[in-house]
This record gives C-alpha cells, sequence and structure tokens, in this order.
C-alpha cells in the first residue's frame, strides 16, 4: 500500500511498512524522527530531501548512517499518542483531515486530534468559583501519604497546645487541634498572620503580599481547609492552560484543555504546545514516557517511591539523561522551575518536579489553576484565623518567641519547660502540654537549642537553606497584558488583558499576574489600570538594590515582553525582599527535612519545610499541619503522663530567661 498526502509542509507517507511523515522544511537542528516502537516503523521524519525520492529502503539506511535519530524501545505507546498528536499539531493552523489509513494507525484517543485547530492565543476572562467541581479526586488511586484520611475522634486528655508561628502550617495545626478539642493558642512575631502567603495594608489601602500565589487543582489538603472555614468560594478558576510570555508579546501555551481528561490531556497539552518545537516535543516525549509518571497512572504508591528515589539528581541531569534537550529546558521547564521553587532546572532536584508531573499526568484537574479573589489577608488568612477564633483558639500577634527553654528529666529525655516570648516591652514564659514549632527555615534555626544537634533529626535542619526571592507590585496607568487592542489597553473603564497565571522564559520574572484581573476584588481599582504582580528568581542579584531600582528594571523587562505596553506608565510600585524563603529544593536535600514529631517528647515541628510528600508550597504547609496535629494527638495520652513527671521550673532558671533588653523578634 502506498499513499502520499501532502499537507501544509509535511507528506505523509504510507510505506508497506507503516507511516512515514517528511517535512520539507528543514533546518540542521531540527532534523530527526519520531517513532515508537509500539507502532513499529511509525515515523516523523525531518529530510531536506524531496520527499518523493525518499523511498522506505533509503529511509532505513539513513538510519544506519546516523542520519536520522533512532529512538529507544522503551518508547511506550503514551509516546506513540504523544508523537502523533504532536505530528498533528505541527501541520499548521489550518484543519487538516488525514487519510482514513493513516488515522487508522493512530491510537483511537488521538485520531480526533488530526483535525487539530489552533490552540486560541487570546485567554477570556472567566470568573468562576468554588471547591465543588473541577478539583481532582484526590481519594482515588492517590498516594495516602499526600491525601490523608480523616483523623479518627481523638478520646485521650485533652492538652494545652502553644504554636509558635502563624503562617499556613501554624493555622492547620490549630485547625486540627481545635477540632479535636485540644486548648490552643498561636503566637506570631510579625503585626500580620499568613507568613509568606500573608498580606498587609498599607497605607496607602493598597494590599501587600509577600508573594504571587496560586493554587494546583491538586490542594486538596488546602481544599479541605478552605471548605472548614467557608472561604472556598474565594478562589477563582482559571481557563486550564498553561501561559508563557515571550518578548515581543509572543505567547506559548501548554494547553490541558482537551475533551478526554488525564492523562490524554495532559499528552495533548506537550503535544500541541507552541512553546516548543517538534523536535522539542519530541525529546520531551521521550523523558516524560520513561519517568515515573507513567508508573503514577496504574501504581501511584509505587511511583511516588521512585519519585523519591530521584531526589540526588537535578531535573536537568533526570531529563537529559532520559532524551530530554536543553532549549526543552530553556523554554518551558526553566520557568516551571523557577515557579514551584525559585531555583532552575540544573538546581531543582527531579524528586520536586516530578512530584508535581505525576499529579498532572493522572489527575485531570491538578494542572488547573486557581487565584484568590482578592488578597490573601482578607480572603485567606483571614477566614482560617477566624475559624480559629470561633472554635475557641487565641492568635496572639507581635508576640515573638526569643527562646525555647528545655530541661532533661532524670533518665536525661529532653523536655521543653515553656517558650519565652516577648512583644513591645511585655515578656512572659507561655506554657503549654505540647509546644509546637510552626517556623520558616531561618525562624527554627534561629531558635534551636544548640544542644539539641546531637540529635540527628535537629542537625539536619542546618543543611537546609533557604532561597532568596523578590516580589515586585507595579501598578499601570493602562492594561499591560492587552495586546489585541491598543485603545482598549489605554481605556480605565474595564479591566483586560490575560487573566491567568503567566510564565517567562525571557525575564528576570519567571511567574507574574496582573492581580487587577486574577484578583479582581481587592486589587481592581475603577480608574487605574493593571496591578503586576511578579516573582524575581533568582532573587540574589536584586537583593541589594534599591527598590526604586529594582522596580524601574522590572518596568522595562515588563515593557519588552508587552511591547503594547510600550506607551504606559508606571504610577505605583512596591517591592518585597524574603532572604531566605522556601527551602532550596536542591539535590539530596529531602532527607534533612525533619519529621513532626521529634526527639523532645513535648515539642513538634511543622512547616513546608518538614517532612511530607509535597514540595514547600501552600498544600505541603497545610499537610504538614495535618501531620503535626496526628503526631499530637497520637502522644495525647503517653504525654500527659510525661508531663506529670517533669520538675516545676526553678524561679531563677525563669528570672534569667525574661532578663533580656526588649526589642522585637524578627
Ligand atoms: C514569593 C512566594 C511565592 C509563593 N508562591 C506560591 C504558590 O504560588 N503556590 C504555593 O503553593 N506556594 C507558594 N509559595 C510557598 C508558600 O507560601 C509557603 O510554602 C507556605 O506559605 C509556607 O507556610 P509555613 O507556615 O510553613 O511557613 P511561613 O509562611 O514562613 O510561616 C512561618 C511563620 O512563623 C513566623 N515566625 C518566625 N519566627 C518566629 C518566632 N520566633 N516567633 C513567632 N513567630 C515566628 C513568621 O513570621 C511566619 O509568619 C510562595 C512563597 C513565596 C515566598
Amino acid at each position: 500500500m502506498k499513499v502520499r498526502l501532502t499537507i501544509a509542509e509535511y507528506v505523509i507517507h504510507m510505506g508497506s511498512s507503516g507511516p512515514y511523515v517528511f517535512s520539507r522544511n528543514l533546518t540542521d537542528s531540527s532534523r530527526g524522527v519520531l517513532a515508537a516502537e509500539s507502532v513499529r516503523h511509525s515515523r516523523v521524519v525531518h529530510s531536506s530531501e524531496t520527499p518523493n525520492s525518499v523511498s522506505s529502503e533509503e529511509l532505513l539506511e539513513k538510519e544506519e548512517t546516523g542520519g536520522i535519530l533512532r529512538l529507544s524501545s522503551m518508547v511506550t505507546s503514551a509516546a506513540m499518542a504523544y508523537a502523533s498528536s504532536a505530528l498533528t499539531s505541527s501541520m499548521g493552523t489550518k484543519q487538516v483531515q488525514l487519510s482514513s489509513s493513516f488515522r487508522s494507525k493512530l491510537p483511537i484517543s488521538f485520531r480526533s486530534s488530526c483535525r487539530h485547530v489552533a490552540p486560541t492565543r487570546r485567554l477570556h476572562l472567566r470568573v468562576s468559583s468554588s471547591l465543588q467541581s473541577m478539583v481532582s479526586d484526590m481519594g482515588r488511586k492517590a498516594p495516602k501519604g499526600l491525601f490523608p484520611p480523616e483523623p479518627e475522634n481523638y478520646s485521650g486528655p485533652k492538652l494545652k497546645v502553644a504554636i509558635i508561628g502563624c503562617g499556613l502550617a501554624g493555622m492547620s495545626t490549630a485547625v486540627e487541634l481545635l477540632e479535636q478539642g485540644h486548648e490552643v493558642d498561636i503566637y506570631e512575631s510579625r503585626s500580620f498572620i499568613g507568613g509568606k502567603v500573608g498580606s498587609y495594608v498599607d497605607r496607602g489601602g493598597n494590599h501587600i503580599e509577600m508573594g504571587l500565589h496560586v493554587f494546583f487543582g491538586c490542594y486538596n489538603n488546602l481544599f479541605r481547609l478552605l471548605t472548614k472555614v467557608g472561604a472556598d468560594d474565594n478562589l477563582l478558576v482559571k481557563e486550564h492552560t498553561h501561559t508563557f510570555v515571550n518578548k515581543g508579546g509572543d505567547i506559548g501555551e501548554l494547553d490541558f484543555r482537551f475533551l478526554i481528561g488525564a492523562p490524554f490531556h495532559g499528552l495533548k497539552a506537550f503535544a500541541t504546545t507552541n512553546q516548543l518545537g517538534l523536535y522539542d516535543k519530541i525529546r520531551n516525549a521521550l523523558a516524560l514516557s520513561t519517568s515515573p509518571v507513567v508508573r503514577a497512572l496504574v501504581d501511584p504508591e509505587g511511583a511516588m517511591e521512585d519519585i523519591r528515589d530521584l531526589d540526588k539528581v537535578s531535573f536537568s541531569d533526570w531529563f537529559i539523561g532520559h532524551g530530554g534537550n536543553r532549549s526543552s529546558i530553556q523554554r518551558m521547564w526553566d520557568p516551571i522551575a523557577y515557579a514551584l521553587g525559585f531555583i532552575d532546572c540544573d538546581n531543582i532536584s527531579a524528586r520536586c518536579m516530578l512530584t508535581i508531573f505525576a499529579f498532572f499526568a493522572t489527575k485531570t484537574e491538578a494542572s488547573l489553576l486557581r487565584m484568590l479573589n482578592g488578597s490573601p489577608d482578607l480572603r485567606l488568612s483571614g477566614p482560617i484565623s477566624q475559624y480559629i477564633k470561633d472554635k475557641g483558639g487565641r492568635i496572639h500577634t507581635r508576640w515573638g518567641c526569643r527562646e525555647v527553654l528545655y530541661d532533661h528529666t532524670e533518665d536525661g529525655t529532653p523536655f521543653v519547660s515553656g517558650f519565652v516570648m516577648s512583644k513591645a516591652t511585655e515578656k512572659k514564659i507561655v506554657k503549654a502540654d505540647a509546644y509546637v514549632a510552626a517556623l520558616d527555615i531561618p525562624g527554627i534555626k534561629k531558635l534551636l537549642p544548640q544542644q539539641w544537634r546531637k540529635y540527628d533529626l535537629f542537625d539536619n535542619i542546618y543543611k537546609l537553606v533557604g532561597v532568596p526571592v523578590v516580589t515586585v507590585q507595579l501598578r499601570y496607568n493602562g492594561w499591560v497584558t492587552e495586546m489585541q487592542d491598543v485603545e482598549k489597553s489605554r481605556q480605565l473603564t474595564k479591566a483586560v488583558g490575560l487573566d491567568n497565571l503567566l510564565y517567562s522564559a525571557d525575564a528576570d520574572f519567571s511567574c507574574f499576574a496582573d492581580l487587577a484581573l486574577t484578583s479582581p476584588l481587592d486589587y481592581y481599582k475603577p480608574g487605574e489600570g493593571s496591578l503586576m504582580q511578579l516573582v524575581l528568581t533568582p532573587g540574589d542579584p536584586y537583593m541589594p538594590l534599591p527598590n526604586n531600582v529594582i522596580a524601574e528594571k522590572v518596568d522595562e523587562q515588563v515593557k519588552a515582553l508587552f511591547p503594547s505596553a510600550r506607551g504606559l506608565e508606571m504610577t505605583w510600585s512596591s517591592v518585597v525582599k524574603i532572604g531566605q524563603s522556601l527551602y532550596r529544593e536542591a539535590p539530596g536535600m529531602d532527607p534533612y527535612r525533619p519529621d513532626q514529631k521529634t526527639p523532645v517528647p513535648n515539642f513538634f515541628l511543622a512547616g513546608s519545610y518538614t517532612k511530607q510528600d509535597y514540595i514547600d508550597s501552600m498544600e505541603g504547609a497545610t499537610l504538614s499541619g495535618r501531620q503535626a496535629s496526628a503526631r499530637i494527638c497520637e502522644a495525647g495520652a503517653s504525654l500527659t503522663e510525661f508531663n506529670k513527671m517533669l520538675p516545676a521550673m526553678d524561679p531563677k532558671v525563669a528570672e534569667a530567661a525574661l532578663d533580656f533588653e526588649y526589642s522585637t523578634v524578627k
């Protein structure tokens, strides 16, 4: 059977051994072959030769001479599906109809993609909320560690628990403990709660955020918390596509919108993305199809173990070692790695990246992004703190912990005897049955008693390092991301532009959004334009620069990405620098993350950096809080017995502990 079909710049040749696809316009770098051993002899061949003159035999000969890249037999049928879709998508923007014989060779799920429609280049404003739908069902075929079952009702003695740190981890711990009937006090050194996802209102009425926050559709622990506290309607669902903005306003998309769900929507997204060229997509297909992500489809627990084992290698090493290539890293993976961990693919562990991709591949909605409808203080931490108060919990802001007081029992077991706290000119020792440090990396390092470093669990924490990050907000007198209609971008009556998280490989900020569009309730201001929030990664070079210089540099880069914004004026700016934010998820660091239960029986840890199966994130912080609460409840009865044996604090020790100069704990 010989069928030849000419479509755009491609020619499909149905040889006796299967379909071949030739590309007429070729550069050396795009020379390659797409194939899958599962459907033997199916290939896409880039060749500068006139296709008509190349026979199957000549093709095979080329393979032998190395003129064509041969794919390994590891390539699975998933790769074939991917390849087929990649092929159809690269046929240009026209709808194309392949011959029925060729279509019949494609996997069923991809036959429909032979009719390829160009991805939409404009995103539509869509305001829908609620967590009733479009959340990945983590209850089914999901690793248990990531989505623990509901805790059993606690029946042990009521504990008085003191928590330091009122970020998401501290608040999640408090909610769980209060629901189990315990008494909870949270102490926060800052004047506002929320930690890294906190925000406050400045004198001009602007909400200043610690950073840009997006919620993946697999954040079930956080969604569970938001539903409890009645804040589930505060999330706006964005279009199911990941948008890359390239220099000059060129938009690339990783578009998950598809009739069929996981894993096909992911295959379709990667196959059709216009952020990568065909050759890069082929190399991506190779790497991803040989990753633990494929195992996750049938065996999520096993895949999680495989992913954990990949903590020792960087994502770049793993990706390139599995057939991926450098230009895919630069154009697509680096912005994503920066957004996830504030470091690039050469520095981030493969575990960190693959944890997310396993979700994307197996759960349809995992890659769907949500953003708050306004500022975190009003829409996230506010409702959680209200719930805590309604349940009888107490939150004490501006109360910083200066020291963890500790002693030993007669048999040498260490125990915490109190937290030394201060607020402006007040100071006190807080005593409790259980003590929780729900701090960030610099906070916990500063507070841990040095003598406790003889325990590996505590000593390992000092191997974790925080990554610097700088978040910039820029207000404009027009709409920065509106690139189609200059007139619209200049009016100030209606918010217009790209309503989603945006990535870029061409700027010092890897991810950003126009908050006036994405989170309008507190950021859209009548008579004003875009409020761009941009995350500078790596943040190191910007840390020493004055805020006005940073704002100007970022404004320049915004205008390089969006030429249509060149006439707009930046009318206001704010810069937030965090010297040590997320822990650096570098290769080999995961084993150093501490468990929530420690060698000190009445001292527990929470925080996104502590041991939990997710990455350092809002979801990880929430999960760590659930785990901390579970460990405390497990210890309930024995802890009460243990506490009964503890000697009373020597008044001289208490006096000495409070003998310090007043100063704010930062
Ligand atoms: C710029 C930026 C963007 C981000 N974007 C995202 C995102 O899009 N999606 C996502 O999921 N995650 C994101 N994250 C990560 C997420 O914000 C964190 O992982 C999470 O909020 C950490 O919560 P936590 O409670 O563990 O720690 P923190 O939020 O750091 O809370 C620790 C708290 O302890 C307090 N504290 C410290 N020392 C003391 C002391 N001695 N006494 C009393 N209190 C003390 C601190 O003030 C702080 O409030 C982002 C982070 C940043 C910085």
